[in-house]
């Protein structure tokens, strides 16, 4: 695709430099060639419209995109994930194989050109002979880019070797063009720490990112300061509860620390995370926090402390988490559902926690996330009321949704 493109928008806002009003984005192979707001007769007039840089979804799981609405009940969230293995031990392979390839549809269609994916491995008997996951099911012709991660599990000690061994091979496959693997040990809660420090370590040598759920609920803390609570009941009936597997007095922090040498490591909900925490992730640009705002008031936690982290400079990205506990998978819902919520928070930030800050947390900053000359362009449209105004007042009004997105210069999920 050698073609010139130019495209004109009421609004264009490329997130690192001046919004232009009736701007114009050139594009030559795939890429964004210029900005401005000069006359240009060849452009195509996409009308009342904003072009942003592509929406980023730092955290899903689209193996659940095939639910019509999130699983119950949402509390106690111990009880969610009993309904979650249920549903998850439910169902055939192929469904699961279809479920992603409807999520990858939906993201498409809802203005998200790249995804943090948790992928989990297929069972021995699904595999046939590829163990781990497929990742063809997530190659072309979907544009919507994803960062494949690896949910490992494993808090009995016999599972380690396996875990890591398929950690290894996924990492060791030879790669498919616009995909990238990650790995994703998956809680402190369901792997060991030798399990997560081995983990870890793959993914530093390997310079492969790194997601982990921490912190999510109280009773995770409880589960690693000593040892009870609902979460050990579970793993008890889940017949995988081993006293001496958590060292007692542990805290999340013991799960950061290891992160602080990783080349891109996620931080999954951090909902409960200590002010010395928050800390240390202030000091660790590496370590990006993802805030799953829907998802988050599903489980009707306390209030997340993202405008905390922003204040102090902790790199923070947005994701919808799968439609388990989220009715979609739409980015745009989730900054709109922050908009309606904290009219304080600059439009621009709100942008950029949508896009450049996903960008930046899965280690494709050079490629998306803004609009500027030489990066993939990767656009989203974004439809805005009549009403005259600047940018900053009409782009987040509730009336304004995504209808479609430009991936490298291409129409896609119109
Ligand atoms: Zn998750």
């Amino acid at each position: 695709m050698s073609e010139r493109h130019s495209f004109r928008a009421r609004w264009v806002v490329p997130g690192d430099s001046d919004p232009l009003e009736d701007g114009v984005v050139e594009i030559e192979s795939g890429r964004i060639t210029a900005l401005h707001n000069r006359h240009d007769a060849a452009a195509e007039d996409l009308g009342n419209v904003a072009l942003i840089p592509g929406l980023i979804n730092a955290h899903t799981h689209l193996e659940f995109s095939d639910l019509s609405q999130p699983l119950a009940p949402a509390v106690p969230f111990t009880d969610w994930i009993r309904a979650l293995v249920t549903y998850r031990r439910g169902r055939s392979h192929s469904a699961s194989v279809d479920a992603i390839e409807s999520g990858i549809f939906e993201s498409e269609r809802s203005g998200t050109v790249c995804l943090g994916e948790i992928a989990t491995p297929a069972t021995p008997s699904e595999a046939e002979d590829e163990p781990g996951c497929d990742l063809g099911q997530y190659s072309s012709p979907h544009s919507a880019r994803p960062v494949v991660f690896l949910e490992l599990l494993g808090l009995a000690a016999d599972q380690h070797d396996r875990q890591l061994e398929l950690a290894r091979q996924h990492l060791d496959r030879p790669p498919l063009p616009g995909i990238r693997c990650g790995l994703s040990p998956h809680a402190p809660y369901s792997v060991r720490p030798p399990l997560y420090a081995a983990l870890v370590n793959l993914a530093q040598t390997h310079r492969c990112p790194l997601a982990v759920h921490l912190a999510e609920t109280r009773a995770e803390l409880q589960l690693l300061r000593e040892g009870t609570g609902p979460f050990a009941d579970l793993l008890r009936d889940f017949g995988v509860w081993d006293p001496t597997a958590i060292p007692s007095g542990t805290r999340s922090m013991d799960y950061l620390r290891p992160l602080a040498d990783v080349e891109h490591a996620l931080v999954i909900h951090g909902n409960y995370l200590a002010a010395d925490e928050i800390d240390f992730l202030a000091e660790h640009q590496n370590i990006s926090v993802v805030y799953c705002p829907r998802t988050h008031a599903y489980f009707g936690h306390a209030e997340h402390p993202w405008r905390q982290m922003l204040e102090r400079g902790v790199s923070l990205a947005i994701g919808t988490d799968g439609r388990g506990s989220n009715p979609d998978l739409s980015v745009w819902r989730e900054l709109q559902f922050l908009r309606q919520r904290f009219q304080q928070v600059d439009p621009a930030r709100l942008l950029d926690l949508g896009t450049i800050c996903g960008a930046r947390a899965l280690g494709l900053d050079e490629e998306l996330g803004t609009l500027s000359p030489g990066k993939s362009a990767d656009m989203t449209m974004i439809s805005l009321p009549d009403s005259d105004g600047h940018w900053r007042d009409v782009l987040f009004d509730p009336r304004s949704e995504v209808i479609g997105t430009l991936c490298r210069g291409m129409r896609i999920g119109e």
